[in-house]
């Protein structure tokens, strides 16, 4: 999965939990605001550690699965403050989809990250439903100075870059 190359950075691997996007049923206004992470999760009493996908992973050896989930940076309409959002498969493919149709719609000249986006939570349980579309007559805005300070703020240094490439090579074209 690729939406498309943003700046050099990843998601710091442990942001507070002020930080991150809280995807409640409803509609939001986002603007992808990083390149998408995979990670393998696991959820030990509600809390997300990170699996290192070989044999040493001790939650593993516990004999629990970790769950996948894709993690980026947001920049929130809500409040217009950058967030790190997760999300499964269908939402991380509904915004794929918006990656590769803004491409072709514009002969290339803009992405994803030009427009903001309508993300959409509904259902509840196992019917939980994920889309994401972008508003109609939406116009490319480009990203404040401001906004741009909050992005980098939640990133990563750059070395960190070749392991989560590792894990995304691994989970490529499994599912
Ligand atoms: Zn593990």
């Amino acid at each position: 999965m690729s939406w498309g190359k943003f700046e050099i950075g990843n998601v710091k691997p442990s942001s507070k939990n002020a930080d991150f996007f809280k995807f409640t049923t409803g509609e939001h206004l986002i603007r992808i605001a990083s390149n998408i992470q995979f990670e393998k999760i696991h959820w030990i009493e509600k809390m997300p550690f990170e699996c290192t996908g070989d044999k040493n992973c001790k939650y593993c050896r516990t004999g629990d699965k970790p769950k996948n989930q894709y993690k980026f940076i947001v920049i929130n309409r809500a409040d217009d403050l950058a967030e790190t959002m997760t999300c499964g498969q269908q939402f991380a493919e509904a915004i794929e989809e918006i990656a590769i149709s803004i491409n072709k719609d514009t002969k290339g000249e803009y992405s994803l990250f030009d427009f903001d986006i309508k993300a959409k939570k509904s259902g509840t349980g196992m019917d939980t439903k994920y889309s994401a579309s972008v508003p109609i007559g939406a116009k490319p805005i480009k990203f404040t100075s401001e906004e741009i300070e909050m992005i980098n703020n939640l990133k990563s240094i750059k070395t960190e870059e070749k392991e989560d490439k590792k894990l995304y090579d691994e989970f490529d074209g499994v599912e």
